[in-house]
């Protein structure tokens, strides 16, 4: 066996339609995941959120190359230029509805089905020749793309039974405490708003704006080059400030915030208050310990780490266990060493192309 793929999410999908593009057939690839819709996890979070646009833009997609992208779909469809117009200044964001679907039909081209095997994977064991899951078999090349190790609550507010994460499905009550300052808290403001709730928002900091959820120049080769050429310790420090939680400028936000602080239903306080309901945006647990298989492969293997992440190679690779027979990879979340961005769809690509990239060099004789 040659090929799997842990984590049947966004950015297993992403590699699966890399590795095809690559040559690969659906029988020469398993991706083992707990769902076979790619979408499932990421769906349920932007569901509880009401999530209507993409914060990504045209080329947050799960195609192997960026071009054409979201916006190019969208012109054909409404026999329209606006989005591509909008795409050419970073202004055109799908909508949710549009992702989803071009996930669907991916994903009934491409031979998904034939790959996914449903079964959570506990272990990864480095042997000769190649990566054991399991009992699944053992493969010469393996990607991890286990996600979010679950939902961060902050240790203070666990046993406070008004508490509900922003990522768990809920209503709003008439007055409502938002813990956060990313995308998430801000689209609560303006969900709880939108059901006439009174709103408190409680951050440690004063919200951080921007377009994506890292400055845009970690998406290119040159700010990468700034980001590798720091020691550990920097880079860890560095990483912590770019993984700010954010959210982007804009009249959306900043109109409906200022309407409800002049009427007096939204205001900023220390502290959680006495709110009848308590939302925790306040994102995902952090760092390879929260997840039992990276933690198990980090200590087997003794892994190099820094902070909460494993150090990775600049393609995303584990270099310990990385050679000319065989391929460890990461990609999503864990991957963030290398590429600050991976938990986004084009950080997913950028993974799976170095992916795909050591998979065939392997494979030429
Ligand atoms: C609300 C929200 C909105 C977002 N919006 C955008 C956006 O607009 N643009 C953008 O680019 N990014 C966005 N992101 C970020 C990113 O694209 C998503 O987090 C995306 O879901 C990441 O994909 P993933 O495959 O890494 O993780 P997931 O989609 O969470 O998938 C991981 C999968 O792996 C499975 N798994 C975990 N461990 C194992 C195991 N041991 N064995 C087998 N299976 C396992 C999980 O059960 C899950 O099914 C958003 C994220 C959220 C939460």
């Amino acid at each position: 066996m040659n090929v799997a793929v842990v984590g049947s999410g966004l950015a297993g999908f992403t590699a699966y339609q890399t590795l095809r593009r690559g040559g690969l057939s659906p029988e020469e690839i398993e991706v083992f995941g707990t769902d076979d819709d790619p979408a499932a996890a990421w769906r349920r979070c932007a569901e509880a959120i009401h999530q209507r646009e993409m914060r990504s833009e045209s080329d947050g997609h799960c195609l192997a190359t960026s071009w054409p992208g979201l916006a190019v779909r969208a012109a054909w469809r409404r026999r329209s230029a606006k989005p591509l117009i909008g795409s050419l200044f970073d202004r055109y964001h799908p909508s949710v509805e549009d992702f989803l679907a071009h996930v669907e039909e991916l994903r009934e081209r491409s031979g998904w089905q034939r790959s996914v095997r449903k079964a959570r994977v506990a272990r990864v064991r480095a042997v000769a020749g190649g990566f054991e899951l399991d009992g699944h078999g053992v493969f010469r090349h393996v990607l991890l793309a286990p996600g979010h190790p679950g939902l961060n609550i902050p240790q203070e507010l666990r046993d406070d039974p008004r508490v509900v994460h922003s990522y768990e499905p809920h209503a709003y009550e008439s007055s409502v405490t938002v813990v956060g300052a990313g995308l998430a808290a801000a689209t609560e403001w303006l969900n709880a708003l939108d059901a006439g709730a009174e709103v408190v928002s409680v951050r440690r900091r004063e919200p951080l704006r921007r377009p994506l959820n890292v400055p845009r120049e970690y998406f290119s080769e040159r700010g990468l080059a700034q980001l590798r050429r720091l020691g550990p310790e920097e880079r860890t420090a560095r990483l912590h400030v770019l993984l700010a939680p954010s959210y982007p400028p804009g009249p959306q936000f900043d109109e409906p915030l200022a309407r409800a602080t002049a009427e007096g239903r939204f205001r900023a306080e220390a502290a959680v208050n006495g709110s009848r309901q308590v939302i925790c945006a306040t994102g995902f647990l952090r760092g390879f310990r929260a997840d039992p298989l990276l933690a198990a492969l980090v200590d087997e293997h003794g892994l190099a780490t820094a902070a909460e992440w494993i150090v990775l190679d600049p393609d995303a690779m584990v270099p310990a266990l990385t050679d000319e027979t065989r391929t460890l990879a990461l990609a999503g979340v864990p991957a963030q060493w290398a590429f600050p961005a991976a938990d986004t769809l084009v950080g997913a690509k950028y993974a799976a192309h170095a992916f795909l990239r050591k998979v065939k060099a392997c494979r030429t004789p």
